[in-house]
């Protein structure tokens, strides 16, 4: 052992909702080190890939303008935020997750998310709207939809760099190169954590830790163990040292799982980008269709707003045969082309007929395919056709409808992009009380131990509303931060 050092409460990783627990801990007084695996260049973890976009729960357009100090009365007068109520919140978690969700958890998400933005408004992270991808401009009016309306200053990198600038005024230390490996516990209590600074093995001695290292979708063998044959080759989306060790911590000291072991958020995107590899999302099928190899379509591509479908059509890609498929639009559809669209490296083709362009897909069956889109135009409903809204334009007959935005298929240049499936993060993983504890086997809390974040499991099953990881990050890190420090003071109190 090289080195001995001391804390009142160590966290482990350093993304969103390790960040919100030690600025929580420190500013309860608590004397907090950070322990992050990458080197400083890489920190952040899976929340530095985001776009920062939170969702959280609001009851009218003023209460989200508090969050913006900076927008004028023209911007505003130009912005339908509509309103997004606790209940909406609640009832999205609830009903994606096929109502397993924990109520306690999703009930505290939903309530204390307002609360969260302005804590960490209050801690210098800055917002703007995000305008375009969640709110079309349609006469004059950006109108949003989907419950997610505000982005981090900066993105997720924006939102990584002002929670660290936070922390460290605050006086926490971070370790870089640093990772935990064993928790030290004896009578069911925290002792301290034996970590592993690059290639030196230390120990700190400290009351509390709180565990904010993660899911395991960058680990291949734990994705096939838990969420079974075939992810093993999914592309793998943000943070390369989100392999499951916060949890084998946890779990090698008696901790509770819960959850959706063998379920992930996963999302359908450039079939051939590298792993871990900026990008890779596609996410403007609401406006297109998706066909499989075979050149039929396979999921209602307008079932909801993207936000709260996009999640779960990574699974359903690698269903498909040969485990790919194409999103085809036509020049209708074109227009509502996310930015992730643009650029050189994105796998696409482009051709003038709907002949032309399945022949350069090449691994498409043509007959099927043209037979598919043919049949698709004719089914499609006689609709206005709104983007900011469900409306209703959807097809008739189909084997697979599309419910809402089906634009035939039919003024060229047609583009197809080749697409498979990208793992985000899991959905297994630690049980936690309300306050962030996490429980042992025997369902009474591990003195000490708290986690929060994507390490956390039992809020999702399925599915998930887009933004709700940074929010449940931010809430519950806030949540353990705080209740860590609390539980180090009542120790010292009691000495
Ligand atoms: C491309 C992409 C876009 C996304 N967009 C959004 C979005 O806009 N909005 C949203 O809400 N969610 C989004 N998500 C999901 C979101 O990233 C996560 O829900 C959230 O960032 C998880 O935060 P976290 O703090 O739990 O984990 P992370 O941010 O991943 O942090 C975990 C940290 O722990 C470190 N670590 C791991 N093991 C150890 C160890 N043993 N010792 C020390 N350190 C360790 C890792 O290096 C990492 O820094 C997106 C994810 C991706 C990949």
């Amino acid at each position: 052992m090289s080195q001995a050092w001391a804390a009142d409460v160590v966290v482990v990783g350093a993304g969103n909702a390790a960040m919100c627990a030690a600025i929580a801990a420190a500013e309860q007084g608590s004397e907090v080190i950070v322990l992050e695996i990458s080197s400083e260049e890489e920190k952040g973890g899976n929340t530095t890939y985001t776009h920062g976009s939170m969702r959280f729960a609001y009851n009218n357009g003023e209460e989200v303008r508090a969050l913006l100090p900076e927008m004028t009365d023209e911007e505003f007068s130009m912005t339908d935020f509509g309103d997004y109520t606790k209940e909406q919140f609640f009832e999205d978690v609830s009903r994606l997750s096929n109502y397993r969700t924990d109520y306690d958890l999703a009930n505290i998400l939903a309530k204390e998310s307002y609360k969260v933005m302005q804590w960490l408004t209050s801690h210098q992270v800055k917002w703007i709207p995000i305008y375009g991808r969640q709110a079309f401009k349609i006469n004059g009016i950006f109108k949003f939809w989907g419950g997610m309306v505000l982005e981090a200053v900066g993105g997720g990198k924006g939102l990584v760099d002002a929670l660290h600038q936070e922390a460290i005024r605050l006086g926490v230390r971070i370790l870089y190169n640093t990772s935990g490996v064993k928790l030290d516990i004896a009578n069911k209590r925290i002792q301290g954590i034996y970590i592993r600074e690059q290639k030196q093995d230390a120990y700190i001695q400290c009351k509390s830790v709180v565990l904010a290292s993660g899911g395991f979708h960058a680990n291949v063998e734990m994705r096939t163990k838990y969420l079974g044959p075939g992810w093993d080759s999914v592309h793998t989306r943000g943070c390369k040292f989100n392999t499951g060790t916060g949890l084998k911590m946890a779990i090698d000291v008696g901790a509770r799982t819960i959850g959706n072991w063998s379920g992930a958020h996963a999302v359908g995107g450039d079939r051939y980008l590298p792993n871990f590899k900026e990008g890779f999302q596609k996410l403007s099928y609401p406006f297109g269709i998706l066909i499989n190899k075979e050149g039929k379509r396979f999921i209602d591509e307008g079932e909801d707003f993207r936000n709260y479908t996009y999640a779960k059509i990574g699974k359903e890609i690698l269903k498909q045969p040969g485990q790919y498929a194409w999103q085809v639009f036509d020049t209708k559809g074109k227009r509502f082309l996310r930015e992730e669209y643009e650029g050189r490296s994105v796998s696409k083709v482009v051709a003038n007929t709907l002949e032309e362009l399945v022949e350069l897909m090449g691994d498409v069956d043509h007959e099927g395919f043209l037979t598919e889109v043919e049949n698709f135009n004719k089914a499609v409903m006689d609709v206005p056709f709104d983007p900011n809204m469900l409306d209703g334009k959807g097809t008739e007959g189909l084997r697979v409808p599309k419910s809402n935005w089906a634009l035939p298929i039919n003024e060229g240049p047609f583009v197809a992009y080749a697409i498979g499936c990208g793992i985000t993060f899991t959905y297994g993983g630690l049980h936690i009380t309300k306050k962030a504890q996490v429980l042992h086997e025997d369902t009474t809390p591990i003195e000490g131990l708290y986690a929060a974040g994507e390490i956390v499991g039992g809020i999702y099953y399925d599915n998930y509303p887009g933004g709700a990881g940074l929010t449940s990050g931010s809430v519950f890190g806030k949540i353990a931060g705080s209740q860590a420090a609390k539980y180090v003071q009542a120790e010292y109190q009691v000495k």
